[in-house]
């Protein structure tokens, strides 16, 4: 193991680890991976350190750095729940005006601008802005408060481990999940209707607008104007508790159907002793 650099620069607010690191390569004139591989020989990526790094390699790059273990991991996505990764993007997805910073001429990548379930930002709180259109933003304004509670709910199991009866990840991932409408509808676009149409009507409406279908449990990360609905519905069905499933059963049919109930029956099984579904609230 190499002893630490000569010079390390500190670390932006919320900065991300590859993107740390590959501010040193530009200070030391190499390319990023050179600079990962003086910490770890072995590298042969930047990007899947910021969702894969081992203990071990946070303590070889802790060193390298001068800095503790637990903080470069705090750098990267490595203690998020596993589920979290598919809402993790590739590169950023999102960027807040105000915490951007103009002076330096390659900013840093922040953790929360790949974060795909995120609509404000979380070191200032500003709504996040991206290259799409905001027709959503208006549609959606009745969901505007249950929609910062999901991304409360989803921020707090995230980031800090917090357990409810049913994670919300896992939620925002049923809710993506393809209901079948009634009546069937005149078009046929059957691919647009999600379960989460059945808790925010206008979720529906806001899909024929996409140009890309592709949302799915499997790619949860919707663009950052529709994705108000998703994060309402994970509040409301946090907040309504496991009867709510039972309801959205009841909005699919064939294989799609029978893949809900095995990971929400054991949750709703003994919901129907609890009475009848609350009221939906959109508080
Ligand atoms: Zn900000």
């Amino acid at each position: 193991m190499t002893g630490p650099l000569p010079v390390t620069l500190p670390p932006m607010r919320g900065e991300l680890l590859s993107s740390w690191i590959s501010r040193h390569a530009d200070f030391y004139g190499v390319t990023p991976l050179t600079m990962l591989r003086h910490g770890l020989p072995e590298a042969t990526s930047l990007g899947a350190i910021d969702l894969s790094l081992t203990k071990a390699q946070a303590d070889r790059i802790a060193g390298m750095f001068g800095v503790s273990p637990k903080f470069v991991r705090s750098l990267s996505f490595a203690d998020a729940p596993k589920a979290a990764r598919r809402f993790i993007a590739k590169s950023p997805v999102q960027h807040c005006a105000h915490c951007i910073d103009t002076d330096i001429g390659s900013p840093p990548i922040l953790r929360s601008e790949l974060q795909g379930w995120r609509i404000t930002c979380p070191h200032c709180g500003e709504l996040f802005q991206d290259k799409t259109t905001s027709d959503g933003d208006r549609t959606l304004a009745p969901y505007r408060v249950a929609a910062r509670r999901g991304e409360t709910l989803l921020h707090n199991h995230t980031e800090r481990g917090v357990e409810t009866w049913l994670p919300p990840l896992e939620i925002a991932r049923l809710l993506l999940m393809r209901r079948i409408p009634w009546p069937p509808p005149r078009d046929c676009d059957f691919w647009r209707y999600r379960l989460l149409g059945a808790i925010v009507p206008d979720f529906d409406d806001l899909l024929t607008k996409e140009s890309a279908s592709a949302f799915s449990p499997k790619h949860p990360i919707l663009p950052l104007h529709i994705r108000p609905a998703l994060l309402a519905g994970v509040a409301i069905i946090d907040h309504a508790g496991p009867p709510m499933l039972k309801m959205l059963q009841g909005h699919m049919m064939g294989d799609n159907k029978t893949r809900f109930v095995m990971a929400t029956d054991h949750l709703v099984t003994p919901a129907i002793e609890w009475g009848p579904p609350q009221q939906m609230q959109l508080i």
